[in-house]
């Protein structure tokens, strides 16, 4: 692969309205190439692209400069990043100075090793699972889930065998053990050794948003416990910074402006495919901040649709402060008691779930109407406790003008 040298060598190889052209429709007017803006919602284009300079520009939402600022802006990533895509599309590898002109932080080339190495795992994993035969523990399973081929291929799930072949099929691409270990996926003994962290799971893998693995979830099939088990926390995979499902959702989330937030995988996958594909599930984990600073930038408003039990509840309580700084409008989806979507919708089926979403009420109602449900609005205690309560949640709203408590109530 030819190596380049600098970041304006980089830039010249590749044609940017090609690249726009991929996130925006656009048009060619004279000197410059118009299409509705990815960054704000609109009916009629703002933004333009200047043939010659390759330079962008909004006239709605004044965002503007160069390709690099735009890949940035347009797929959530650091500027060494937005480099890497380029890099990719051109067909050539960056040399050290041209990542170093790039202010890479950390080391790029241990983090692209580690992805590669994640990348052939997933591979391992995926030909694992086309080699399960109808029948088999993990088929058995994925029918009585509802994962059918057609899953399967869209979010390329794979399998865990018992173990004994990823490290072999590691070594064979050119992997060392400490490569596996240092993404994650094999465990030091207590006896000496290494052993495969995943085995005899049915595995999800998780993507960042520019959908490159960063890690796996694993479903056991067999009782073991725990019920899911994630990929430790390494150089390429920060739960806090990691949606799971963002790179399949995320042309839909920016489209509409809006995100669906679920708790877990297999609530995504029943979501997606039920046509709300502007979905994401968060990690197993309590929402972070970086996971809500994720999505402000693809979304003005998310709709929680957490589980209908008292822990979704308190789940979905404790994400809106959170997601309240980061300036998102928030709806709460109520389902029935006791049901998650993945099963709300195997029972009522995939408009019941939609209508569920487009019903969602604005957060501070669902609070009243919990308060309301709890009888605590009953008595003057009640409702001071209750207006008390709702201090936290104002204290996290940035910027308490009119317009933006209105948009978030
Ligand atoms: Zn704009």
């Amino acid at each position: 692969m030819a190596s380049v040298n600098s970041v304006q060598e980089l830039k010249n190889l590749v044609d940017p309205t090609g690249v726009y052209g991929e996130y925006v429709r656009l048009t060619r007017k004279g000197k410059r190439s118009v299409g509705l803006c990815p960054f704000h919602r609109e009916k009629t284009p703002s933004f333009s692209v200047d043939q010659e300079t390759g330079l962008f520009y909004c006239f709605g939402c004044h965002k503007g400069g160069d390709l690099l600022r735009f890949l940035q802006d347009v797929e959530g990533c650091s500027f060494t990043e937005a480099l890497e895509i380029l890099a990719n599309r051109a067909g050539v590898t960056l040399s050290i100075s041209a990542g170093r002109q790039a202010a890479a932080s950390g080391a790029p080339d241990r983090k692209e090793k580690l992805r590669k190495a994640l990348a052939s795992a997933e591979r391992y994993y995926r030909s694992a699972l086309k080699a399960e035969k109808k029948g088999s523990a993990v088929r058995s399973y994925m029918e009585e889930r509802g994962l059918g081929p057609k899953q399967e291929e869209s979010f390329l799930l794979g399998f865990a065998p018992f173990g004994g072949g990823l490290m072999n099929h590691l070594a064979g691409e050119g992997f060392s053990p400490d490569d596996a270990a240092e993404c994650g996926l094999v465990v030091e003994r207590e006896q000496g050794g290494r052993a495969e962290r995943f085995r005899n799971r049915l595995l999800f893998p998780i993507k960042d948003a520019m959908g490159r693995t960063a890690g796996f979830g694993g479903r056991a099939i067999d009782g073991q416990e725990p019920k899911y088990l994630n990929s430790p926390e390494t150089p390429v995979f920060q739960k806090r910074d990691i949606l799971f499902g963002l790179c399949w959702s995320k042309e839909e989330i920016r489209k509409r402006g809006q995100a669906v937030l679920v708790e877990g995988y297999m609530d995504f996958v029943a979501a997606h495919e039920a046509g709300v594909t502007n979905v994401v599930a968060g990690l197993g984990t309590a929402l972070a901040g970086g996971q809500a600073a994720l999505l402000a930038r693809y979304a003005k408003e998310v709709i929680l649709s957490y589980d209908g039990d008292p822990a979704g509840l308190a789940a979905a309580q404790r994400a809106v402060p959170i997601l309240l700084a980061h300036s998102l409008s928030i709806r709460v989806a109520t389902l029935p008691e006791g049901k998650d979507p993945d099963e709300c919708i195997k029972r009522a089926g995939a408009e019941a779930y939609k209508r569920c979403v487009e019903e969602a009420v604005p957060f501070f109602r669902f609070l009243v109407e919990q308060a309301q449900a709890k009888a605590v609005l009953g008595s003057v205690e009640g409702r001071v406790a209750f207006v008390h309560s709702l201090s936290e949640y104002l204290a996290a709203v940035p910027d308490l003008s009119p317009e933006r408590a209105c948009a978030s109530s």
